[in-house]
């Protein structure tokens, strides 16, 4: 292929690679979309480590998405109409920066908030939140990474000593046996699922377990789908400890020398009999025997998780008990096995590695660990103390400083919480009382433009050069290969400018992203995730590259890339952990369920997801033909029992309710969901249907160590609204 660019796709956190054509090739009709706009071609990268060529539609559709309504100049609301006019970018940096001092001035740092997003490159995250903590005095910078995998942050943490997930893409081809749970991989993250698949047919002794309460694609394909009541994935962990411990499968050596808090572990598990754990999973004893069979009978076990476990009031507790298993049976540091979060979001690592939330500092550091503020101050050479000791304002936080009027000015990049927040009502009541929303994104209309005082048009995916980390570490460059629309700017330019106009010249003065990444990678060095060696000059040179990299990897002038024998694939292959002592740390919990179990007045528990063609609010997807001629509208799954019981027909449109508020949905009457438990797809906002929006039904209650919102389940109430 010629002229072809190499990057990666922007929707998921498996980082797919892609090469992209311009429309017109030689001796060729020009590439156009449905509406007769030129645009790139697209097909996968047959070189990119992770997906060796293989993409999904929404790879493959992604750049039907870069010309549709996208916002191309600054816009401020006009006080006497209240509509949007066109400004200068001068005058709505001044705007905003007049905000942002009188805001400082009047009612201190904590009222700044900026939501950003899993789909900044790491340029952007490093900047805004060094604007943030380092130089604003507010940790109030946070992602929505926050309700996605602030749990898996917080699991890794407690358990290993700091952040990171120890395994790579190749596990899932060495693996014995797959244990997959609360993750529709197949449509949520396809190009991992074909992998594993394909190994799971060719190798038929590999066992393939899936743990949802859904009869998902990816349920379809396993050895054993255990359909548990929603919220009793402890139960379950517990419950298969309990029978690895009575079988002798457990690996005392590993626990001996490399963990801490067994005996309190132990503990716990004794009180999860079979018995027991089926009856609170409604699973049968003889099913729960045969996982932990799987598992105790497996030399390599990897365990895969997203939004099942992610998205819960208990949600670190369950990511640790997860991880107890491979503790106990010292299934981890070694090829195919290890616990394995899958991201959702293309950059979600990315951020994390940068500080990219209201707890964390670049290279894996906390903001309640004075040590590092004080190297970050150093590195930033800012005064000591500068950086809160107090972690921010998560997301949802910041929704509720809007309500107490504690939040003065609120600044939301490439995000759409007046779709994705939970409570959806309540959010967006918040949003409409702030004193001052900057909302910077690359279309328009959204639904959170509507809340907006000022709009900032934002380059996005091609149209600006950055680096993004997928959920194996590994660091892909996606290069500029097009022009902004419009007046268009990178995000970190522009809040670089913002830094500038405030006062900080000479640290946010970069004359390219090259060497904002390169300032990044020094503050790395040493951490767990050290990007140190890394630069775009190597990552141009050798393609995708993985972290930890400096010591492991030199990539020396000259030297031949040894991609299948380079040693930093995994993490704790030496067995010692990022703990004090280096060894890790059983979490013992029992469980406590839901935050709102269903009840008589809401019978029905109602579970939120995602489908294939779909990615979160639709911001891009939705203004793919292809797409949404696959997804054409949202939906809600009820057991025919169910059904049957309330004169439910097909399609029958239903009036749901939660204690928070009510959305309509056509009802599809399938025994893939189990009998008391409803659920519906979270992509649709109010721009895509009418009173379909999942999350006006669910709740922000928050795992208390992640602060991650129990988005995935609440307590609800149908009714018919209309016979088809
Ligand atoms: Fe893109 Fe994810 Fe599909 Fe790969 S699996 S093409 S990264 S959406």
């Amino acid at each position: 292929m010629t002229n072809s660019t190499k990057t990666i796709c922007p929707y998921c956190g498996v980082g797919c690679g892609l090469e992209v054509l311009p429309p017109a090739q030689p001796g060729k009709a020009v590439n156009r979309d449905s509406e007769g706009n030129p645009i790139w071609q697209v097909r996968g990268d047959r070189s990119h480590p992770s997906s060796k060529g293989k993409i999904c539609i929404k790879g493959g559709t992604v750049s039907e998405s870069l010309v549709k309504d996208r916002l191309k100049y600054p816009m401020m609301r006009d006080s006497l109409t209240d509509e949007f006019r066109r400004v200068s970018w001068d005058e709505a940096m001044e705007a905003i920066v007049n905000r942002m001092q009188k805001v400082r001035l009047t009612q201190g740092p904590d009222a700044l908030c900026m939501y950003g997003s899993g789909q900044f490159q790491t340029e952007d995250y490093y900047i805004a939140q060094k604007l943030f903590k380092g130089f604003l005095g507010s940790n109030n910078f946070d992602a929505n990474s926050r309700l996605c995998m602030s749990s898996a942050v917080a699991g890794y943490i407690q358990s290993f000593g700091s952040d990171g997930p120890p395994c790579c893409y190749e596990d899932l081809e060495l693996t014995d046996c797959a244990f997959l749970i609360g993750t529709n991989t197949a449509e949520c993250h396809p190009i991992v699922f074909n992998r594993l698949r394909l190994y799971h047919k060719k190798n038929r002794k590999v066992k393939m377990v899936v743990v949802d309460p859904r009869r998902t694609q990816t349920a379809e394909a396993a050895d054993l789908h255990l359909a548990i009541k929603p919220g009793t994935d402890i139960d379950l962990f517990n419950g298969i400890a309990y029978l690895l411990m009575r079988w002798g499968r457990i690996d005392s050596l590993f626990i001996d020398e490399c963990t801490q808090n067994f005996p309190a572990y132990a503990e716990v598990i004794r009180h999860y009999s079979p018995e027991l754990v089926a009856r609170k999973c409604g699973i049968r004893i003889q099913d729960l025997e045969k996982a932990a069979k799987y598992w105790g009978e497996s030399q390599r076990v990897l365990s895969l998780w997203s939004m099942g476990l992610n998205q819960s009031s208990e949600g670190t507790a369950k990511v640790r008990t997860l991880i107890n298993l491979h503790l106990m049976t010292g299934d981890i540091g070694k090829p195919g096995a290890g616990p394995f979060s899958l991201t959702g979001q293309p950059n979600a690592m990315g951020g994390r590695e940068a500080g990219g939330l209201c707890n964390i500092l670049p290279g894996y550091r906390l903001v309640n660990n004075p040590q590092h503020r004080a190297e970050v101050e150093q590195f930033w050479g800012v005064r000591p103390g500068t950086i809160q000791p107090q972690r921010g304002r998560t997301a949802w936080e910041m929704i509720q400083g809007l309500e107490t009027g504690e939040v003065g000015f609120l600044w939301i990049a490439a995000t759409n919480p007046a779709v994705s927040m939970p409570d959806l009502k309540r959010t967006q009541a918040a949003l409409k009382r702030s004193p001052f929303t900057v909302y910077q994104d690359a279309y328009y209309p959204t639904e959170t433009a509507t809340y907006a005082h000022i709009l900032l048009p934002a380059a996005q995916w091609s149209e600006k050069t950055g680096v993004m980390t997928n959920s194996e570490r590994v660091v892909n460059l996606c290069p500029q290969f097009r022009d902004p629309p419009g007046e268009a700017r990178a995000d970190w330019e522009i809040f670089a400018e913002v830094g500038r106009r405030l006062g900080f010249e000479k640290q946010f003065s970069f004359p390219n992203s090259a060497q904002v990444y390169a300032e990044f990678v020094k503050i790395t060095e040493g951490r767990p995730c050290d990007s140190s060696g890394l630069s775009y000059e190597k990552l141009r040179r050798y393609g995708p590259l993985q972290w930890p990299y400096a010591d492991t990897w030199p990539c020396l002038e000259g030297e031949e890339l040894d991609r299948q024998n380079r040693t930093n694939k995994r993490l704790y292959t030496d067995f010692c952990f990022n703990t004090p002592d280096g060894r890790a740390r059983f979490g013992a919990y029992h469980s406590r369920g839901l935050a709102e179990p269903s009840d008589q007045a809401y019978p029905f528990v109602l579970t939120t997801g995602r489908l294939y063609g779909h990615w979160h609010t639709q911001t891009r997807t939705g203004r793919i033909p292809k797409i949404n001629k696959k997804h054409p509208e949202p939906f809600i799954e009820i057991h025919p029992r169910d059904a049957a019981k309330l004169n439910i027909k097909e399609n029958s449109l239903l009036e749901v309710r939660s204690r928070r508020g009510k959305a309509y949905f056509p009802a599809k009457i399938t025994k893939e969901i189990a009998p008391g438990t409803l659920f519906v797809p979270m992509h649709w906002g109010a721009l895509w249907a009418e009173n379909a929006e999942a999350n006006a039904l669910t709740h922000p209650t928050a795992c208390p160590s992640s602060l991650q919102p129990e988005l995935k389940t609440c307590a609800v109430q149908i009714s018919i609204a209309r016979v088809n």
